[in-house]
């Protein structure tokens, strides 16, 4: 069933309505041709989504019945956070939606020495609209509850202080060659939030990391391969899903 994510105040308890407004309205009406009395899935901020029945479909909303709340969790039981070294193209758009796919609870791309893209404010403004439209669209076809944040681009000096907010903090290091990534988690219990820090094409300087684990973060190892940066964030958040999924 079609699931749309809405903000908290379209959804009036008290009423038992929910009101889809933006562009998931032409979608509902034009693309999928839904009309009144069809059912859709809405997903409110908080991770709160509800079975509900189309009641109005107007010029620039769609007014919906809640029928019921929904009790299925898709969620990863840890809270990842993806820090992506910007890379070049659209892969940073990759990162995201497979990504989301994967479970991250959000995604912040970060500048460091070898970051070749450069984003001026009217350029990285347009960038993180689409990435938030791209993570909103992936996580409504993963049947997500939760919709992904997309963080504007941090400075290294800024990524660095974020280590401190997570009660794991990792900066997945190319030349790291003890430590694994699965020592790490092993000793971490659910519902805690994860930070993995992946570098750029050209990864990360010996400098940078040690900054890094001076603010706290932990280096690890993903693998004895080298991995282009989308598959390191994509390779992390599997191993994740792995762990606290499947074992
Ligand atoms: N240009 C570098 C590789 C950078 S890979 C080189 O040739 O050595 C880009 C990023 O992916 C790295 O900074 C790191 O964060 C991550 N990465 C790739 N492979 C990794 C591995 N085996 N272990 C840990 N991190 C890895």
């Amino acid at each position: 069933m079609q699931r749309y994510f809405v903000d908290h105040d379209a959804v009036n308890m008290d009423q038992r309505e929910v009101k889809i407004t933006g562009d998931d309205v032409g979608h509902i009406a034009k693309v999928m041709r839904s009309s009144p009395g069809d059912s859709l899935i809405c997903c409110d901020q908080d991770g709160n989504c509800f079975l509900v029945k189309i009641k109005q479909i107007g010029k620039d909303h769609v007014l919906c019945q809640i029928v019921e709340p929904i009790g299925e969790d898709r969620e990863l039981p840890v809270s990842v956070f993806i820090a992506q070294g910007l890379p070049k193209g659209d892969k940073m758009e990759w990162v995201i939606q497979k990504g989301t796919e994967l479970g991250a609870f959000g995604f912040i791309p970060f500048t460091s020495s070898r970051t070749v893209v450069q984003l001026d404010a009217k350029k990285e403004q347009k960038r993180l609209e689409r990435w938030s439209k791209i993570a909103k669209e992936a996580a409504e076809q993963a049947h997500r509850r939760r919709l992904p944040t997309v963080s504007p681009v941090h400075s290294w000096n800024d990524m660095l202080k974020l280590g401190a907010d997570y009660d794991l903090a990792l900066i997945a290091y190319e030349n790291e060659q003890t430590t694994s990534l699965y020592e790490k988690v092993a000793r971490l219990p659910k519902d805690k939030k994860i930070l993995l820090m992946v570098g750029p094409e050209g990864g990360f300087s010996e400098k940078e990391v040690q900054e890094a684990v001076a603010n706290g973060f932990q280096s690890v190892m993903l693998g004895k391969r080298i991995l282009r940066t989308e598959t390191a964030s994509l390779y992390g958040l599997s191993c994740l899903s792995f762990y606290y999924e499947q074992m």
